[in-house]
């Protein structure tokens, strides 16, 4: 397959996320990367994402406004005091953390020559500094390359790097908050910092699984680094280092997290992106994604996660209730029904009311039939009702779970389909 030129990616973005001049086109950075693998179904999201522009700048184009990612002036003022703190009196805090989970020396962090042992590319290490952004790309290149090649006189710790990150023929720059390789270490390895309050097993699953995808975009991108200077890949391991703050404190925690699904799922997506934008292409023609009809005509995917993680949320929601799409039974029900979209035409196959054609729609109506039956008996007949039948037996009072489908040997299907039925 031909790749795609990179003026090809920019006429197809046309203006958005340009259209506010205070908010310039920032394009998705490492956190856009992930929220598309998340969903790799969605081609309206990896449509956006791939010309390098944000979910946020689509939503506004589709009328909605999103919700901000950025912290809110609280969140983010403690953030800044946080990382002020990690970074002052050379990172002491950091390695402080790091020898307490014995990922260095004990003595590090009373070593004379802590102020060697990191760097800043934005500031320098006298804080001083105000490198552009290629020249922060070269300096977080060289020293990469250099440990790569054997040199372990490196800094151990490199602070606000620039990675390049390829996905086809479109190349994003994302910035990791650091890469950490210990003395005597062949290779660096991604640190997100997160002023977020580490409550151990009670850490928000998304917060924690949002840093180390976002890790994992380093990850890819210092692979991507290290085959392009053909040098072995595997230097950089898919572990994500998450500094949190300890809760109550602004003293940080370290937890070292293994990533391979992560990486692997977001060096996946990058490796399709030649192909989703081919597909793209042939679906919008000459059209431009700042154009909301052109964001329409795209396909989509909506299902539980992506609440979480789209800012075009709500207006899919929105045209899937408005359209009667079967995708709001849910991810197992919506799974099953691939190819419905409408309810009312599920219900009318249900009823006996349509006829079908088609083996595999017949099929789902007669499970629907089938179903809808079970349940009505179970209502009729048996005296159950809903409620009865999710759990509680009407005679005696118990909790014992009473099978919606016993008497009829319900497969998986049926259960799946019992809130429509
Ligand atoms: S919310 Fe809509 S646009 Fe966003 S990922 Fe889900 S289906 Fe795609």
């Amino acid at each position: 397959m031909p790749d795609i030129d990179i003026e090809t990616l920019r006429r197809l973005r046309g203006r958005l996320g340009e259209e506010d001049p205070n908010r310039p086109n920032r394009g998705p950075g490492a956190r856009g990367l992930e929220h598309m693998a998340r969903n790799r179904r969605c081609q309206r999201l990896a449509a956006v994402t791939l010309a390098g522009a944000s979910a946020d700048a689509a939503a506004r184009r589709l009328g909605i406004a999103p919700v901000s990612e950025d912290a809110s002036p609280f969140a983010a003022a403690r953030g800044h005091r946080f990382e002020e703190n990690l970074f002052k009196d050379d990172c002491e805090r950091i390695w402080r953390a790091y020898a307490r989970a014995g990922l260095l020396p004990a003595d590090f962090p009373h070593r004379d020559d802590l102020h060697e042992q990191w760097i800043d590319t934005e500031k320098g290490t006298d804080g001083r500094g105000e490198f552009s952004l290629p020249e922060r790309l070269r300096q977080t290149e060289k020293l990469l390359l250099a440990r790569a090649r054997g040199d372990l006189s490196t800094p151990t710790l490199i602070l606000k790097p620039r990675l390049t990150v390829h996905a086809g023929s479109q190349q994003f720059t994302i910035e990791p908050d650091g890469l950490i390789a210990a003395p005597g270490e062949p290779f660096y390895r991604v640190m997100e910092i997160k002023s977020y309050p580490d409550r151990q097993g009670y850490t928000s699953q998304s917060k924690t699984g949002s840093a180390a995808r976002q890790a994992a975009v380093g990850v890819v991108a210092l692979r991507q680094l290290l085959a392009s200077n053909d040098l072995d890949e595997r230097l950089a391991e898919a572990t994500a280092d998450l500094i949190f703050s300890n809760a109550g404190s602004d003293s940080p925690t370290l937890t070292r997290l293994p990533i391979s699904g992560e990486t692997d799922n977001i060096a996946a997506t990058l490796t399709d992106a030649g192909a989703t934008v081919t597909a793209v292409l042939d679906a919008v023609g000459a059209g431009t994604l700042d154009d909301p009809d052109v964001l329409e005509q795209l396909d989509t995917f909506l299902c539980s996660s992506c609440s979480s993680h789209c800012a075009m949320f709500e207006h899919c929601r929105a045209s899937a209730i408005h359209q009667g799409h079967p995708v709001m039974l849910g991810d197992q029900a919506s799974e099953l029904l691939q190819g419905f979209t409408s309810m009312g035409e599920l219900i009318a196959l249900r009823d006996r009311q349509a006829t079908t054609d088609d083996p595999d729609r017949q099929a789902v109506a007669d499970l629907l039939a089938s179903a809808h039956a079970a349940f009505a008996a179970a209502q009729d007949d048996r005296g159950y009702d809903a409620t009865v039948a999710a759990g509680e037996d009407e005679d005696t009072g118990t909790d014992e779970a009473i099978p919606l489908y016993a008497a009829d040997d319900a497969d998986d299907d049926r259960e799946q389909l019992e809130i429509i039925a």
